[in-house]
C-alpha cells in the first residue's frame, strides 16, 4: 500500500468539469450541501448493506448519521458521516479521477444543443465537485469501515488542477468533507442557513442529519437532528401530505420539479411489500439522451435497508420514466442482481408495479385530462414501446394512446381508439389510419381523399415510433387497424362496378403509363383512394411506409429496394392530357412527374432530384 504523501494532477476532464460546475451553478450554489449529504447518505447505505454479511463493520458505532457543522473563525463547513468510508485507492478512483462515463455525459449534456440544467449534477455522478462552487479548498478525511485507525486518508485540493494525498491516523470510520469557503461565501456560516438548506433539499434523507446547538454564535457539543429522517413510504397514507410526497420525490434526486402524480400502495399477505411510484411532469434528461442502458430512479429497499437501484429489474423498459421506491419485506437481504433477475417474488412485485402505474395513468386520463395531456406529451412515445414489449397489457396501453384525426381540429393528439370507435357509423368494422413523418404530410396525403369524401374518419399518425408500433397492433377492441395507403380497400358493390368500368376504360392510358415509366414501377392501377389528386402510391399489405424506409436507410440499415405501385385518377385533367399527348418526350415528362409527386407526398426520396427539377421547369414553361 502506498502511504507516502504525494501530489497528483487531475485528469484533464476533471478540470473541465470543475470549470463548468463553478460557472453554471453560480446561481444555485446551495446545492453543494445536497450533493455532499447525498454522498454521506449513500455511504451510510453502503455500510448498512455490507454489514449484513459482515456485522463487525458496524461494531461499537451502529448509529448511522450525518453531522454538519461550521466554524466562523476558520471559515469552514464540515460534513461528516460514519458510513462506509474510502481507502486511499478508492479516494483516488472516486474523487481524483473522472474516468467515469458520468463525466463525459455531464460535459456533453452541459455543452450540447439541449443544455442540461446544472442542478442535475447529481445524476451524472460528479456531484462531489459542486463543493468547489463555494470553496476554494476542499479537504476530505476518510477511513474505510474495514481499515485500521492508521489507514486514514487525507485528500486535499484547491480544484485548480492538482490534489494532494497523505495517510494519517483517524479515530473513527467514515468520511469528513471540509469546505474552506471562498472569500464572499460567508452567508453559509450560519446555523439558520444550513438548517434551511437541509430542510429544503435533504429533509427525506433516511439517516438523521444533525446540526450542533448554538451558543453565542458558536456551535456547541450538543447535536440536534433537523431532518424528518424517516422512510416516508412506511408511513400510513393518511399521515402523509401532498407536500411530503412532493418533497420526497425531489429528494430522490432526479428532478427538482414537482411530480405529476403518484401512487402509494401497501400489499399485505403471503408476500408483503410497499410501492411508492411517481410520474414526472417532464422527461428526465437521461430519457431524452436515449439512456436506455443506465436506468436509475427506482430504488429497491428490503425492510427499509437500501439494496440497489433496481429500475431495470422492477419496471419494463416502456415505463422507464417512473421514479420511486419499492420496499419488500420478504426478499433475502443478501440478494444480488443475478438473484433478482430470477426471483419469483420479484416477478410478482414487478407485475404489481406495472399494474399500479397503468392504473395511475388511466386515472389521469379519466379524471384529470390536463395532467394526462402533460404526461402524454412527455412520455406518450415511450409508452407506445409497450405495445410490442408487453403483450399482456397491449389492450390497456392501446387504450391510453392518443392521435390526431381527420375528425378533430389541429395537430393535437387527442383522439383515442375508443373515441374513434364511438364515432364509427354502423357497419364500419375497421379503424383507419395513415402514417407520415409530419402532421401536415399525414393530413395532406392523397390517399385520404376518398375517405374524406365518404366522411370516414382516419387517425393521423406521425411519430417515428408509430409505424413500428403498429406492427404489433393489428386490432383494438375487436376492430381491425388498417393503413389507408396499404392493400386493397374494401369496396361496396357499386364502387366495385365503377372501378371495373373505369379500369376498362382507362386500359390504354394505364398501358401507356406503364410503358413510359418502365422499370420504375411495379404496376399502374386506377385508384379508388383519389378524388382530387392525380396520383398516389399504394403499398402492399406488409410493405413499410416510404417515409420510414427512408429514415431507416438514412440510419444505415439495408432496406430491400421495392418498386412502388402507382395509382392514378383517370378523371384528373393531367391524366386526360397525358392520354391525348402525341409527343413522346412530353408524355414521358408528365408520367414521371405523376410518379414523382406521389413519391414526394408519401415521404419517399426522389431517385434523381435534378432531373425532377428540369422536368418540372419544362412543364411550367409549357403551361
Ligand atoms: P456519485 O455520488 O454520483 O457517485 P459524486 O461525485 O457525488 O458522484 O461522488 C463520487 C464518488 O465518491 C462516490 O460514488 C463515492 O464512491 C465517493 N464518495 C463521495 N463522498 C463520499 C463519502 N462521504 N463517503 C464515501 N464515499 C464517498
Ligand atoms: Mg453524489
Amino acid at each position: 500500500m502506498n502511504t507516502t504523501a504525494e501530489t497528483r494532477p487531475f485528469e484533464a476532464e476533471v478540470a473541465q468539469v470543475l470549470k463548468l460546475v463553478t460557472h453554471s451553478l453560480y446561481s444555485h450554489k446551495e446545492i453543494f450541501l445536497r450533493e455532499l449529504v447525498s454522498n454521506a447518505s449513500d455511504a451510510c447505505d453502503k455500510l448498512r448493506f455490507e454489514a449484513i454479511a459482515n456485522p463487525e463493520l458496524m461494531a461499537g458505532d451502529s448509529d448511522l448519521h450525518i453531522d454538519i457543522s461550521w466554524d466562523k473563525a476558520a471559515r469552514t463547513i464540515s460534513v461528516r458521516d460514519n458510513g462506509i468510508g474510502m481507502s486511499r485507492d478508492e479516494v483516488v478512483a472516486n474523487i481524483g479521477t473522472i474516468a467515469s462515463s458520468g463525466t463525459r455525459r455531464f460535459l456533453e449534456a452541459m455543452s450540447g444543443e439541449q443544455k442540461a440544467d446544472a442542478r442535475l449534477i447529481g445524476q451524472f455522478g460528479v456531484g462531489f465537485y459542486s463543493a468547489f462552487v463555494v470553496a476554494d479548498r476542499v479537504t476530505v478525511l476518510s477511513r474505510r469501515a474495514d481499515a485500521q485507525a492508521s489507514e486514514g486518508v487525507k485528500w486535499e485540493s484547491d480544484g485548480q488542477g492538482e490534489y494532494s494525498l497523505s495517510t494519517l491516523e483517524l479515530a473513527g470510520r467514515g468520511t469528513t468533507v471540509i469546505l474552506h469557503l471562498k472569500a464572499d461565501e460567508d452567508e453559509f456560516l450560519s446555523r439558520w442557513q444550513l438548517r434551511s438548506m437541509i430542510t429544503r433539499y435533504s429533509d427525506h434523507v433516511a439517516f438523521p442529519i444533525r446540526l450542533p446547538q448554538e451558543k453565542d454564535d458558536q456551535p456547541t457539543d450538543e447535536w440536534e437532528t433537523v431532518n424528518a429522517a424517516s422512510a416516508l413510504w412506511t408511513k400510513p397514507k393518511s399521515e402523509i401530505s401532498d407536500e411530503d410526497y412532493k418533497a420526497f420525490y425531489k429528494s430522490l434526486g432526479h428532478d427538482f420539479n414537482d411530480p405529476l402524480a403518484w401512487t402509494h400502495n401497501r400489499v399485505e399477505g403471503s408476500q408483503s411489500f410497499t410501492t411508492l411510484l411517481y410520474l414526472p411532469a417532464q422527461p428526465p434528461f437521461d430519457l431524452l439522451m436515449g439512456g436506455r442502458d443506465e436506468r436509475k430512479g427506482l430504488k429497491l429497499y428490503i425492510k427499509r435497508v437500501f439494496i440497489m437501484d433496481a429500475a431495470e429489474d422492477m419496471l419494463p423498459n416502456y415505463l422507464r420514466f417512473v421514479r420511486g421506491v419499492v420496499d419488500a419485506d420478504d426478499l433475502p437481504l443478501n440478494v444480488s442482481r443475478e438473484i433478482l433477475q430470477h426471483n419469483r417474488q420479484l416477478e410478482r412485485i414487478k407485475a404489481a408495479c406495472v399494474k399500479r402505474v397503468l392504473d395511475l395513468i388511466e386515472k389521469l386520463a379519466t379524471d384529470e385530462p390536463e395532467k394526462f395531456a402533460t404526461f402524454y406529451k412527455a412520455f406518450g412515445n415511450t409508452l407506445k414501446e409497450g405495445i410490442s414489449e408487453d403483450a399482456n397489457h397491449r389492450e390497456r396501453i392501446a387504450k391510453l394512446l392518443r392521435f390526431a384525426s381527420t375528425k378533430a381540429e389541429g395537430a393535437a393528439q387527442a383522439t383515442s381508439f375508443d373515441d374513434y370507435i364511438g364515432r364509427m357509423p354502423l357497419g364500419q368494422d375497421t379503424i383507419w389510419y395513415i402514417t407520415a413523418d409530419s402532421y401536415a404530410a399525414a393530413l395532406g396525403s392523397p390517399q385520404l381523399e376518398a375517405f374524406k369524401a365518404k366522411g370516414v374518419e382516419v387517425l393521423l399518425m406521425y411519430d417515428r415510433i408509430d409505424e413500428w408500433m403498429l406492427g404489433s397492433l393489428q386490432e383494438y377492441a375487436g376492430k381491425k387497424l388498417r393503413n389507408v395507403a396499404k392493400g386493397e380497400l374494401p369496396l361496396d358493390e357499386a364502387d366495385k362496378k365503377k372501378r371495373e368500368e373505369a379500369s376498362k376504360q382507362a386500359e390504354p392510358l394505364l398501358k401507356k403509363l406503364k410503358e413510359l415509366l418502365g422499370e420504375r414501377v411495379a404496376e399502374v392501377k386506377v385508384s379508388v383512394r383519389l378524388t382530387d389528386s392525380p396520383s398516389c402510391l399504394a403499398l402492399g399489405d406488409y410493405e413499410m411506409a416510404p417515409h420510414l424506409a427512408r429514415l431507416l436507410r438514412e440510419a444505415g440499415q439495408a432496406m430491400p429496394e421495392s418498386k412502388p405501385t402507382l395509382e392514378v385518377n383517370p378523371q384528373h385533367p393531367l391524366l386526360q392530357r397525358l392520354e391525348a399527348e402525341p409527343d413522346e418526350a412530353k408524355a414521358r415528362d408528365l408520367a414521371m412527374l405523376l410518379l414523382e409527386q406521389a413519391e414526394i407526398a408519401a415521404g419517399a426520396p426522389l431517385a434523381d432530384p435534378a432531373a425532377f427539377v428540369q422536368r418540372l421547369n419544362r412543364a411550367l414553361l409549357e403551361a
